[in-house]
């Protein structure tokens, strides 16, 4: 067996392991964060039946999408976004994670092609209380996530399926912890408000079985499956 679909028998025993912790298990996607990774690992985890892949980096999204097009797989674009990037995550990817502001959600939405099926995203949320970091501050979620509902009645090329974030480095467990369990909190608010919601997407490789074990559904998963990446991006780019 590759080191590559080994981790990944690996990974399904600890999702496994994990759900049935949760006192509600559900299903859970797995998504292979391949940024920074080559096609022929994208094609080897493909092979065994990954079929969700994550990116960070818009151009190195766009040439591994080009060369791997005769894959049935589903692009979920994670990476901070800019306005001038909106159009083209629009038609490229399926899925996009890192969405926090009103503005990207009207480009993303008016750039979607009408052919294709609404575009799925998530709101991603700061747990950390850092100021430097992407997403919603958790502090005042509620409040904001009221108003982009608000919005997205409008959008109609958008599909919002839930809520993300990336918790605090830290190797605090308790903190991590706190973080994961007051995203459980919000994501079940939240899914009484609206029904497309169905996803809470927390977890990566050194959280994910944590991150289940308090409520997660979708696992973003790079190193613990690929290895360490290349210098240039290593960590979590945020
Ligand atoms: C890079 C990244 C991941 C994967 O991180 P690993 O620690 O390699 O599993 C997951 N989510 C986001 C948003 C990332 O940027």
């Amino acid at each position: 067996m590759s080191t590559i679909s080994h981790n990944i028998s690996q990974i399904h025993d600890d999702i496994q392991e994990a759900s049935a912790i949760n006192a509600s298990p559900e299903k859970i996607t797995l998504v292979a964060v391949s940024k920074s990774q080559n096609f022929n690992k994208i094609i080897e985890a493909f092979d065994v039946g990954i079929l969700n892949f994550g990116e960070n980096y818009l151009q190195e999204a766009l040439d591994k999408k080009k060369h791997l097009e005769k894959f049935p797989i589903q692009w979920h674009f994670l990476g901070p976004i800019q306005g001038n990037k909106c159009k083209l995550i629009a038609e490229n990817f399926n899925w996009v994670h890192s969405v926090d502001r009103i503005k990207v959600m009207k480009l993303l939405n008016d750039n979607r092609p009408s052919n294709l099926p609404p575009l799925n995203i998530c709101i991603q949320i700061n747990t950390s209380g850092e100021e430097t970091k992407s997403g919603i501050p958790i502090k005042d979620a509620k409040a904001h996530l009221k108003e982009l509902i608000q919005v997205l009645k409008e959008l109609p090329k958008l599909k919002l399926r839930g809520i993300m974030s990336i918790p605090s480095n830290t190797k605090d467990a308790k903190q991590v912890i706190d973080e994961f369990k007051a995203m459980h909190t919000l994501y079940s608010e939240l899914k009484n408000e609206m029904s497309s919601i169905d996803t809470l997407s927390m977890g990566m490789s050194n959280d994910f079985k944590l991150a289940i074990e308090y409520g997660s559904n979708l696992v973003r998963i790079g190193t613990a499956i690929f290895g360490v990446r290349a210098l240039k991006t290593q960590g979590v780019d945020n």
